[in-house]
């Protein structure tokens, strides 16, 4: 055993570690490097110390260890990264929702990283529309007469209220008072609006009477809400947007319609039901019609409020809109995503949300197959088994689609492997069920099948 004090002597300075060329030719920053050397110098130390470490492993080795030290809490510190999704939950909120498009991306990369036409029409050389094209896109897919884009749906809502109710009451069903993803409450929603909340009907049933007995002449709105993330079953019953159109019309009183997911294609196909169309509402008869970006519409985070001319103009001149506008990022995602809508199957094709819910069983099963065999070829132990994948994302509660997904055989616990592939430095995130670590190849991208691959098969080695 070498004398601990010698071996302290040789540990080498953190300049010297610095010079190698692992350490120059690596992509991290240079501050994040050092301190990692510095970290694994004084791990070495401390077992020297401890009588656990008796040798100085070389310059090369110890620098090779802080690279991937550095890596490892550099892509960790980056904040929001890539992470793969295996867990079947097309629209999960914890991992980001709808993921864009390619083309999407690149325009995103394009509008963030150089100067942009955002305010400026280059026929004219003048000032122009910031939200033009969107609009323009928005007509030709929904035949809205006018549209306008804003952060989010909770903020759609609040805007929507805020210029057309204030001070007044706003019938809305008892079944439709719902709280959805991290505290959007309808009634604190119409509070923050200073309209009084009429609650009509029941929480299972709601007839065209209850509104009308509910109308008084301080009536500025009714307001349909989906109930995105909940089912009442049973004996239920609930007002068509068509009856309440006419209702509306009737005593001069606008309808708006929360419809929350905001599918622009007909889901119904993917075996989405209950799931409102944009167009649908419009065509029904609502007056203002508002959902979210990053839902079924498989865009970005933001919320989108269709309408007529004169409702919509008098939301754009609210102090509010200016406040809850989207900035060129957003506008730039969501013209290069609208755009492809012309053309339904196209969409399908490339809107990553619609290619996952429209994808057959038949199809994954073929892409679990893949996936199981290859993840066995490198000596990884795994099967593939039907499973069931939900939209989420608060839509289509109880809905379950069915789909495959790969098994991992873990000779170890199932959470220590799980955990392993989470802390991945790209993380791979599966889903546990009956003690079975399961990657449902519904919400994998095809481009990250090689990484799963290698990873999981050094995990599940039976050898
Ligand atoms: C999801 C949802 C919202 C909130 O939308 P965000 O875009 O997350 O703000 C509001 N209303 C309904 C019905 C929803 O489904």
């Amino acid at each position: 055993m070498p004398d601990k004090n010698e071996l302290l002597k040789q540990i080498p300075h953190v300049d010297r570690v610095l010079q190698c060329e692992v350490v120059s030719d690596c992509e991290v920053y240079r501050h994040e490097v050092t301190e990692a050397v510095r970290d694994v110098l004084a791990e070495l130390r401390d077992g020297i110390k401890a009588g656990t470490a008796d040798f100085i492993p070389g310059l090369e080795e110890i620098a090779r260890s802080a690279v991937k030290l550095a890596t490892y809490k550099g892509n960790i510190n980056k904040g929001v990264r890539r992470v793969i999704n295996g867990t079947g939950v097309v629209l999960h909120s914890n991992l980001g929702r709808a993921c864009l498009s390619k083309a999407a991306a690149e325009s995103v990369v394009e509008a963030a990283s150089s100067y942009c036409t955002l305010e400026y029409d280059t026929l004219k050389g003048e000032r122009g529309n910031r939200t033009g094209s969107v609009e323009q896109y928005l007509s030709d897919i929904t035949g809205c007469s006018a549209s306008l884009v804003v952060n989010n749906n909770a903020a759609a809502v609040l805007l929507i209220l805020s210029s057309i109710a204030n001070d007044g009451n706003v019938l809305v069903s008892r079944g439709e008072l719902v709280e959805i993803g991290g505290g959007f409450r309808v009634p604190d929603i119409m509070a923050q609006c200073g309209c009084e909340l009429r609650e009509v009907g029941t929480t299972n049933k709601t007839r065209l009477s209850d509104y009308e007995s509910a109308i008084d002449s301080n009536t500025k709105a009714i307001l349909k809400v989906h109930s995105s993330n909940f089912k009442i079953v049973g004996f239920t019953e609930s007002v068509s947007i068509k009856e309440l159109a006419s209702l509306g019309k009737k005593h001069k009183i606008p309808v708006i319609e929360d419809i929350g997911s905001g599918a622009l294609v007909d889901v119904q196909r993917y075996g989405l039901k209950d799931e409102p169309l944009a167009k649908e509402s419009l065509r029904d008869g609502a007056d203002i019609v508002s959902f979210s970006g990053d839902k079924l519409l498989g865009g970005l985070q933001c919320g989108i409020i269709l309408g007529c001319e004169e409702y919509i103009s008098r939301m754009k001149k609210h102090p509010l809109y200016r406040a809850f506008r989207v900035d060129k990022i957003s506008i730039a995602a969501l013209s290069a995503t609208l755009r492809v809508y012309k053309d339904p199957r196209l969409a399908e094709r490339v809107i990553p949300v619609l290619s996952m819910l429209s994808i057959s069983a038949d199809d994954l099963k073929q892409r679990a197959e893949k996936l199981c065999d290859e993840i066995i070829k490198q000596g990884g132990a795994a099967e593939v088994v039907s499973t069931k994948s939900v939209a989420g994302g608060g839509s289509v509660p109880g809905l379950e689609l069915d789909s495959y997904a790969v098994a991992l055989i873990c000779k170890e616990s199932t959470d220590k492997v799980e955990g392993e592939l989470r802390n991945m430095p790209t993380s791979i995130i599966g889903r546990i069920e009956n003690d079975r670590l399961l990657l449902d190849v519904r919400t994998i991208f095809e481009e990250d099948f090689e990484y799963i691959i290698s990873s999981v098969a050094a995990l599940t080695k039976t050898k």
